[in-house]
């Protein structure tokens, strides 16, 4: 366990007041004291419900400047390529996994707006990661480009031959011409963003006038949270999660910014039964894998993740054809045709 003057985090975070989704009323602390599933940054956290929309906001309240020190450095799966020995031969493993999930997504998400339809369209992913979901639209030939944060990622992803830059949201808008993309999209992004209303701010002119934005999320109101309550994994990614919205506050969201069309996709159930595996066996994290010495326990724990996970797949996919709550959903709606 680092501390806190080790990750150099200031102590000037806030109690909030609104909720992020639908700048309704805060009511009572929903889940106490909290602690970060990957055990990195030190101390605990409230959930609070918004008393409108249900969606829980992180108490206390980080400031913006501090985000980015909550991140270790292998936050995620590395690509095989960035590690060696017997961790590589699992993030190959593991990797192959993701890539099939992520691209089986960005397929139903294809068959399912009608803007893909179209021969040529210009697509922004933004927080790419290592670029699967990238990859599946690059090879239907879309002219798409990632961005992230992390200079390795972006790397990785161009030595593939497919466009990809280094950028923050705040200077997201002088590197592209406004109205210029078909489709922007982020998927696990929104939850990790603290002020959420300047990031659309800054996203949504890019889109063109008829053109889509596309979310992925994780929800509060499923059957993973109520079995696992603070236990589940987007509950416990605090303090990275600074919210884990409903379906209702994302609808919300979207519609106060004008945004029409709105339509729900559930993630592949076994996305949703992954989280539900990582839920169970919570310190068999990447992080706790990928940055420490080999811990062959925790690899069997993993092991023992990807069982639950085949286990959890028929409840998680009842959840996702047959309630309007899925456990990790994906968001889309279009913008104003006449709006630039
Ligand atoms: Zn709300």
């Amino acid at each position: 366990m680092k501390n806190a003057n080790h990750l150099n985090i200031k102590s000037d975070a806030t109690t909030p007041t609104a909720c992020l989704w639908c700048k309704g009323k805060l009511g009572e602390v929903k889940y106490h004291n909290v602690k970060d599933r990957l055990g990195y940054v030190p101390g605990t956290w409230d959930l609070i419900e918004c008393s409108e929309c249900k969606s829980l906001v992180l108490s206390p309240f980080p400031s913006t400047s501090d985000i980015g020190n909550y991140y270790p450095e292998k936050y995620n799966i590395p690509s095989p390529t960035q590690t060696s020995g017997v961790r590589k031969l699992v993030s190959f493993v593991e990797s192959k996994f993701l890539n099939f999930l992520y691209q089986k997504e960005a397929r139903a998400l294809s068959r399912k707006l009608p803007v893909f339809k179209k021969p040529s369209i210009k697509i922004l992913e933004f927080g790419c990661g290592n670029g699967n979901r990238l990859e599946f639209f690059h090879n239907l030939k879309f002219d798409i480009v990632g961005v992230d944060m992390s200079r390795g990622d972006i790397e990785a992803i161009q030595s593939k031959g497919m466009k990809a830059q280094c950028i923050d949201i705040q200077t997201l808008p002088e590197h592209f011409e406004p109205n210029s993309f078909d489709v922007i999209m982020c998927f696990d992004v929104l939850e990790h963003i603290p002020n959420l209303e300047v990031f659309f701010s800054k996203i949504l002119p890019l889109i063109r006038p008829g053109g889509w934005m596309v979310a992925g999320l994780p929800a509060q109101d499923s059957i993973p949270v109520r079995v696992f309550k603070e236990d589940y994994i987007a509950l416990n990614e605090v303090p990275r999660h600074v919210s884990v919205p409903s379906v209702k506050g994302t609808q919300m969201f979207f519609k106060r910014f004008g945004l029409q069309n709105l339509g729900l996709l559930p993630y592949s159930s076994l996305s949703c039964a992954m989280a539900v595996g990582l839920s169970l066996f919570k310190s068999a994290t990447a992080y706790a894998f990928y940055n420490n010495e080999i811990k062959f326990f925790i690899l069997f724990k993993r092991v023992c993740g990807l069982f639950v996970l085949f286990l959890s797949c028929p409840v998680l996919l009842l959840e996702n054809y047959f309630t309007s709550h899925p456990s990790r959903f994906i968001v889309f709606a279009q913008k104003d045709e006449l709006k630039s």
